[in-house]
């Protein structure tokens, strides 16, 4: 399949160089399991499951089966004072794999809107028990929280938002928790649970009652899998209890099995007041996210409005859309019927020794990783993510995919995975890179 510049013109893609990619696109026509195949006939590994959606590999037919259904059912209701099965049924078996007590969800389209969505409950949550306040919001550097204007305010990467200078005010950073002397670390680093007492200064300079809430990645994914060091989230829990600030998990990536428990605050035990989700809610095949909120916080909202009042403001045309609960449903039904979350904890320490494999070799600066998710850091060359974008390029040219962030390459193989994948995956990573330093 061949393309003239000119048939590229006029989509403007995000995250992308638009000039780069158009000179030499990468176009991926047909997707399948473990694998993708691009417009040249190339098959592809996909070692990023796509965005870190894709957990049960590509092409799934209950999934495709459920939407089309769905679609020639009932297409389309208006959200706003309507409802349709789907939706309950949905909230209904997310809640069962969720921590006890977080399980009143709301639905929205992205992991982005989920954030903003996040920061309006909380709003509405301090208003209603007199905590009105609370205006602060915690966050953290190398924090990725989406890109709308909430996730910009709160985003720890310089690149989203330097020029986008109006963003909300009263955002407070934490220190990231990548340290030096952690490179290499398989799993929970031991050093740097200290870390968490950023939250207690940024307690002891402003004040307790003028902070709303701290938002984490229980591990940072999109800024290269930053695993949080042994008690770092117990501290910032307590930290958050003592100061009756709300903790905020962000699992759009650690959701859904990808530590190899339903979700990080399972895998950490550490119980957050807030959870917001996407990706693998629908493993992609639908755009959807959510917001989930212990019950207290649905109850003290809803409870405070008067009688047949709207309690909450704030809700999109395609909340809780019929597409994407039905595959959302579907997807939620595989998690359980094949086991996949367990399948992916079986699998972590096969997949993390193979990837640690690679630390011989001369480019990689760092290798990080946690359950199925992994980073190789790159040495720089250039400009910072130059290298990164590069060797992105190659990879796929010889037949993997893997999604790089900067000079970092995060690794999150579809949890449907079996060894023979990961050594694929890592026989390609050592042939692209082992002279690439
Ligand atoms: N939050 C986290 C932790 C993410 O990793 C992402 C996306 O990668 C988002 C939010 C934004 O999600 P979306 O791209 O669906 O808007």
């Amino acid at each position: 399949m061949q393309f003239a510049a000119n048939d590229l013109a006029d989509y403007w893609m995000p995250f992308t160089g638009n000039r780069d990619f158009k000179a030499e696109p990468r176009l991926v026509v047909r997707s399948e399991g473990m694998y993708l195949w691009d417009h040249k006939g190339g098959k592809i590994l996909d070692g990023s499951s796509a965005l870190f959606n894709v957990a049960l590999g590509h092409g799934r037919r209950e999934i495709a089966e459920a939407v089309y259904q769905q679609l020639q059912l009932n297409d389309y209701i208006a959200p706003f004072q309507l409802g349709h099965p789907g939706a309950f049924e949905l909230a209904r078996l997310v809640a069962a794999i969720l921590p006890e007590g977080i399980d009143h969800i709301f639905f929205v389209n992205s992991g982005s809107e989920a954030i903003d969505s996040a920061l309006k409950i909380i709003m509405a949550y301090n208003h209603a028990r007199g905590e009105g306040g609370r205006i602060r919001f915690v966050s953290r550097e190398r924090a990725y929280h989406g890109v709308n204007i909430g996730g910009t305010s709160l985003s720890g990467m310089v690149r989203n938002r330097d020029v986008f200078p109006l963003t909300m005010p009263y955002v407070v950073t934490m220190r990231h928790t990548w340290l030096p002397e952690n490179r290499f670390t398989k799993g929970q680093p031991e050093r740097g649970a200290e870390l968490a007492e950023d939250l207690q200064r940024i307690v002891d300079t402003y004040g307790a009652k003028t902070i709303a809430a701290c938002f984490i990645e229980p591990v940072a994914g999109s800024t290269g899998c930053l695993v949080p060091p042994l008690g770092y989230l117990e501290r910032i829990r307590e930290i958050c209890d003592r100061n009756g600030i709300l903790l905020v998990f962000d699992e759009v990536i650690t959701g859904f099995g990808r530590l190899g428990a339903p979700f990080a605050a399972h895998r950490f035990n550490v119980k957050p007041d807030i959870i917001t989700m996407a990706k693998a809610l629908t493993n992609g095949a639908q755009p959807m996210g959510a917001v989930v909120v212990k019950r207290e916080i649905y109850d003290a909202i809803v409870n405070a409005a008067p009688d047949n009042a709207i309690e909450f403001f704030h809700g999109y045309t395609y909340s809780a859309h019929p597409a994407a609960c039905a595959a959302g449903i579907a997807t939620q039904r595989i998690f359980a019927a094949e086991r996949v979350f367990e399948k992916a904890a079986a699998l972590s320490d096969y997949f993390l020794d193979r990837i640690f494999e690679l630390r011989d070799l001369e480019v990689i600066t760092d290798i990080r990783g946690i359950g199925m998710m992994a980073a190789i850091d790159v040495k720089p060359k250039g400009a910072p993510g130059a290298h990164g974008t590069a060797l992105q390029k190659k990879l796929f040219w010889n037949g993997l995919h893997v999604k790089f962030t900067a000079d970092a390459g995060i690794i999150a193989l579809p949890l449907v995975a079996e060894r023979r994948h990961v050594d694929e995956l890592v026989d390609l990573l050592r042939a692209t890179l082992k002279d690439a330093a």
